[in-house]
């Protein structure tokens, strides 16, 4: 049992037994709340085994063994790169997306859900987990292949995870994907939009559920960048490409110089034609149906597609979320290390920031939208008013798992050593107050007489346990205390009332 404190600068630890690593240190005394001093005698790693079943090791911990209580520090956990939460009597740890350790108040204290992990065991979960991470960072990232997943997780993108070889994932073998190839590119172009390579795929076999039944994609030369559209029918190429093209120039404060098509009809009409002729854009034409021309875009679309059929199987949707699987792949080779622009991915090329992917999503992982009920009325009385002039939001190519505002994280308030007194004070304030913390607190609520059966029922189990035989102090020894702790646990609405329990 471990509690997790925010006032300790160290982790520390009193069982020796518990370390998988163990260095000799004379580092000196360790600060307590109280004032007092406890000696380090050594440093080492702890293994633990969290509330998710995953273990996780915690570096750099300080064996004391004058310590009352093994403390985990959240000042070390947040300069490593820990978000920390308390919510509702339970305070998450999160690297990442990764809730990596839970604790639950108890009295003044969070208790950390997880138990020590000593000997071998440690070594052998410990594997099993990385594969695990393998897998799921491979899933998240739209089945990215091994090597794209080393290069992220080698520059620490992946949460701080590192990956290793993976296992066979079926639906990569099922949807036929060749190991996506990082083709060795030649990188000609000399800017932004001096180059832009435009695909149009389809028809479809079916008809996605936002009605589309091909797929147009634009990619920047320079910074190997994607866009997709979703489109009803051929000739809506002309006006997506003339929106697209005003939205990237007016983005970028540059101008689309070449632009790289098959000569599909499409792409050639009398308009098309004329207003690139007008807006001075050189064309590039490669013959139809003859992709190897067309590499950059045909590439990608093919891509695209393979990589949109092992999600959908991988989530068990059908064929008719297509739109929605390439659209969240879009999103994803936009955030894959592209060799032609030095393993670096094209967002962060085109940001000037590394790639965030904290908050990535399997595709088709269960999601819930939360309706704010007074937007709801709202709209409601826009339409009643013969509709409003706001202007609508597409949600069509909304995900929520990418999408979705990031919940801002409250830190519990911080203290020194010194102040964990006051630190576990405040915390005490905000104790539920159907849970009393001492026995003279249960007997005065208002639930004493529930308080007092179940103390009766906790005093017989322990008498028929024979927990304990009953004997004279032993002289000049102390005498280790001990205390009753209430726990309400909530009932079910109409079927089950809250039991009140204690250990
Ligand atoms: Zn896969």
């Amino acid at each position: 049992m471990m509690a997790n404190d925010s006032g300790c600068s160290y982790h520390k630890c009193s069982y020796r037994e518990w370390f998988t690593t163990y260095d000799v240190v004379d580092s000196g005394g360790v600060m307590m709340a109280n004032d007092s001093v406890c000696k380090a005698v050594g440093k080492g790693t702890v293994r633990l085994k969290m509330h998710d079943g995953v273990v996780r090791t915690l570096t750099d911990v300080r064996y004391v063994p004058d310590l009352k209580r093994n403390l985990i520090s959240l000042g070390t956990l947040d300069s490593i790169g820990c978000r920390y939460s308390a919510e509702g009597g339970v305070m998450k740890i999160s690297r990442g997306a990764l809730t990596v350790m839970k604790g639950k108040k108890i009295g003044t204290l969070y208790v950390l859900d997880g138990s020590t992990v000593t000997g071998s065991a440690a070594v052998a979960s410990s594997s099993m987990t990385e594969s695990d991470t393998t897998k799921l960072w491979h899933m998240r990232l739209g089945h990215m292949s091994e090597r794209g997943l080393n290069l992220l997780s080698k520059r620490g993108l992946l949460c701080g995870q590192s990956t290793r070889k993976m296992d066979l994932c079926e639906h990569c073998v099922f949807a036929k994907q060749k190991r996506v190839a990082f083709s060795i590119g030649t990188h000609r172009t000399k800017g932004t939009l001096d180059y832009i390579h435009s695909n149009l795929w389809g028809p479809a076999q079916v008809v996605s559920k936002g009605g589309a039944s091909y797929l147009l994609t634009f990619i920047d030369d320079f910074f190997r960048k994607v866009w997709v559209y979703f489109l009803k029918s051929k000739s809506d190429v002309f006006t997506n490409f003339k929106q697209w093209k005003c939205m990237i120039e007016k983005q970028t404060g540059r101008q689309i110089k070449r632009l790289r098509t098959d000569n599909g009809l499409e792409f050639c009409s009398g308009e098309f034609n004329k207003f690139c002729k007008d807006e001075g854009i050189v064309r590039h034409r490669t013959v139809h149906h003859t992709p190897q021309q067309n590499g950059v875009a045909e590439r990608m679309n093919r891509t695209h597609l393979e990589r949109a059929r092992c999600m959908l199987s991988n989530a068990g949707l059908g064929k008719d979320f297509w739109a929605e699987a390439t659209s969240m792949d879009c999103y994803l080779v936009n955030r894959s290390p592209s060799t032609a622009i030095e393993c670096k991915t094209p967002e962060e090329v085109w940001s000037g920031t590394p790639t965030d992917y904290f908050d990535l999503k399997v595709f088709g992982g269960t999601a819930y939208m939360h309706v704010c009920s007074q937007e709801v009325a709202q709209d409601t009385t826009e339409e009643e008013d013969g509709g409003s002039s706001e202007p609508i939001v597409e949600t069509k190519n909304y995900s929520i798992a990418r999408d979705r505002p990031r919940r801002e994280i409250q830190k519990p308030k911080r203290y020194s050593d010194a102040d964990l007194v006051a630190y576990a004070l405040s915390v005490a304030e905000t104790i539920d107050e159907s849970e009393p913390s001492t026995y003279k607190e249960a007997i005065q609520s208002d639930n004493s007489e529930r308080w007092l059966v179940a103390m009766n029922e906790e005093m017989k189990s322990l008498h028929k346990n024979q927990t304990w035989k009953l004997v004279k102090p032993p002289k000049g020894k102390k005498i280790v205390g001990c205390k009753w702790v209430f726990k309400r646990k909530e009932g079910i609405p109409k079927v089950e009332d809250a039991r009140y329990k204690h250990a």
